[in-house]
C-alpha cells in the first residue's frame, strides 16, 4: 500500500480530473459506495472460484459478528447500490462511474499493489451492442485525453447460458487431455473453474490454451449477431480493436462481450492490462435485483500513472510569484500581500520564517516561481515594486495594487523546470 505525497499526487489529480470531464461528457454520473461490504456480495457476484474471492480479499468479522470485506472491485458494490435504491424504477437506462481505492491481498510487484485505485463505469438497462461500443468509446477518448496512445483494445464474446455450456464441455474435454502440461493452479482450476485456465499468466498454460477450442465457434445465433454488430459499431466509431478468442477476464459474472485495454510499454512488465470489462446481463437478477442488463469496465489508475510518468511530462503547477521581504519590518506587509494576491487568484509562495533576503531568494529559486517580488520599506512607502522574472530578463516595474493583473499580462515563458 502506497503513500501519495505532494509532488507525486499531481499526476493522479490530472488523471482523475480528466476522467471526470470525459465521463461527464458521456452522461456518466459519479457514485461513491462504502469501502466495505458484506462478504457474501462478492462471493455471489465475483464468484467463489475466482482468485479475487478465493485468495485476495481482506475479510474480517466486525463486532456484531458479520463477515465484511474491503471491496476488491467496484462493479458489485455499484450493483448493490443500484438494487438497494430501486434505480431501475426511476429510469430505464443509468450511466454511473466511480473512482477510488480497491483492496486485494496480492504479491507486490510493479503495477500490482494491495491498495490500488480504479476508475470504472457501468451502464445499466441497455442490452444493445451500441451500449458496449459507447462504453469502449469513453475509454478510448479518456486514454486519448491522457495522451496514452500505445494501447490496444482486445475484444471477445463468451456467449450466454444458451451456448456457453457446449463450449465449456469441449474446453474441459480438451484441457483434461492436456492436464499434465498445466501448472498446479490450473490443474485445480480445471476442476472448479476451467475458463480461468485461459487467464493464467504461466507460459505453458497459455500455449495449451492457445491451441484449445475457440469460444467464438460455439456462439449461438443471437450471441453471434450481438458480437458482429458490436464490431460494426466499433467500425462506425473508428475504434481499432483486435478479436482475441482467449480473452476471458478474471471475474465470473460476464456474459457475451468482454474486453481489455492492453498497453505495450515495458515499464508495466506482466501488468500490461490497464483496464477491462464486459457485459453482465445476469448479475442484477442473481443478486436478487431486477432483470436489468449491464455492461461495465474498470481501469487501474496506478498503471495509468506509471505510463504517464514514463512519458516524462510534469504535472506540478509552479507558483506565479514568490514574495521576499527585505527587512523584518516588512514581514507583516509581505504576509498580507501574499494573502491578497491569493484571493485575487495567483499562486503565491512566501517564506513564513522570514530570515535573510539571501535565504529567501534561494527558496524563491527552488520554488520554481515565475517571478519574485522583493518587498522592503521603500516599496511599501512608494507603492511601487519590481517583478523579477526568474527565468532571466529585465525586472518589470509594478504598482503594489496591480500585481495580479501585471503578472497575468506577462506571456508565459517556456517553463523553467522547478528544482525539487
Ligand atoms: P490482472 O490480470 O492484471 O491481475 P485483473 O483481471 O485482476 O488483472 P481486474 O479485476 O479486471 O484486474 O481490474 C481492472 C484493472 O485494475 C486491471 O486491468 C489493472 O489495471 C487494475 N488492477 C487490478 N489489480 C491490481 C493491483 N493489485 N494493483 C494495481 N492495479 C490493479
Ligand atoms: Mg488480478
Amino acid at each position: 500500500m502506497n503513500d501519495l505525497l505532494p509532488g507525486e499526487i499531481e499526476v493522479w489529480q490530472f488523471v482523475e480530473s480528466t476522467a471526470r470531464t470525459l465521463f461527464g461528457r458521456f452522461g456518466y454520473g459519479e457514485v461513491r459506495t462504502p469501502m466495505v461490504e458484506d462478504t457474501a456480495l462478492f462471493v455471489r457476484s465475483v464468484g467463489e472460484e475466482t482468485d479475487i474471492v478465493g485468495k485476495e480479499m481482506y475479510t474480517f468479522e466486525d463486532k456484531g459478528g458479520r463477515s465484511l470485506s474491503l471491496r476488491p472491485e467496484g462493479t458489485a458494490p455499484a450493483a448493490r447500490a443500484y438494487i438497494e435504491h430501486s434505480v431501475s424504477n426511476q429510469e430505464p437506462v443509468s450511466r454511473w462511474f466511480y473512482m477510488g481505492p480497491m483492496f486485494r491481498y496480492e504479491r507486490m510487484k510493479t503495477g500490482r499493489y494491495r491498495q490500488f485505485y480504479q476508475i470504472g463505469a457501468e451502464a445499466y438497462g441497455a442490452r444493445e451492442p451500441a451500449q458496449d461500443a459507447e462504453l469502449m468509446d469513453v475509454v478510448v477518448q479518456f486514454l486519448e485525453a491522457l495522451g496514452l496512445t500505445d494501447v490496444t483494445l482486445n475484444i471477445n464474446s463468451l456467449g450466454d447460458d444458451n451456448c456457453r455450456p457446449a463450449y465449456h464441455a469441449k474446453l474441459v474435454e480438451y484441457l483434461n487431455a492436456h492436464r499434465e502440461e498445466l501448472c498446479a493452479d490450473c490443474q485445480q482450476r480445471l476442476e472448479r473453474n476451467p475458463l480461468r485456465v485461459l487467464d493464467c499468466k504461466n507460459e505453458k498454460c497459455q500455449a495449451v490454451a492457445a491451441a484449445g477450442p475457440n469460444v467464438l465457434e460455439f456462439l449461438c445465433e443471437p450471441c453471434r449477431a450481438h458480437f458482429t454488430d458490436l464490431q460494426r459499431k466499433l467500425g462506425v466509431l473508428g475504434i481499432k480493436y483486435v478479436v482475441n478468442h482467449r480473452l476471458v477476464r478474471g471475474l465470473d459474472y460476464y456474459t457475451r462481450t468482454v474486453f481489455e485495454f492492453i498497453a505495450s510499454h515495458p515499464a508495466l512488465g506482466t501488468a500490461s492490462t490497464v483496464g477491462g470489462g464486459g457485459r453482465y446481463d445476469k448479475m442484477m437478477k442473481g443478486l436478487g435485483g431486477p432483470d436489468v442488463p449491464a455492461v461495465g469496465f474498470a481501469m487501474g489508475l496506478d498503471r495509468l500513472v506509471l505510463l504517464l510518468k514514463e512519458g516524462g511530462k510534469t504535472f506540478t503547477q509552479r507558483p506565479d510569484l514568490f514574495i521576499a521581504v527585505a527587512d523584518e519590518g516588512s514581514q507583516d506587509a509581505g504576509l498580507a500581500l501574499a494573502s491578497r494576491l491569493r484571493r485575487e487568484g495567483l499562486k503565491v509562495d512566501f517564506d513564513t520564517r522570514g530570515g535573510s533576503l539571501k535565504s529567501q531568494m534561494k527558496r524563491a529559486d527552488k520554488s520554481g516561481a515565475r517571478f519574485t517580488l522583493v518587498l522592503g520599506e521603500q516599496e511599501r512607502q512608494s507603492g511601487q515594486a519590481k517583478l523579477k522574472p526568474m527565468a532571466g530578463g529585465e525586472p518589470i516595474p509594478v504598482a503594489l495594487d496591480s500585481v495580479a493583473a501585471t503578472v497575468r499580462a506577462q506571456p508565459e515563458a517556456p517553463a523553467a523546470a522547478p528544482a525539487s
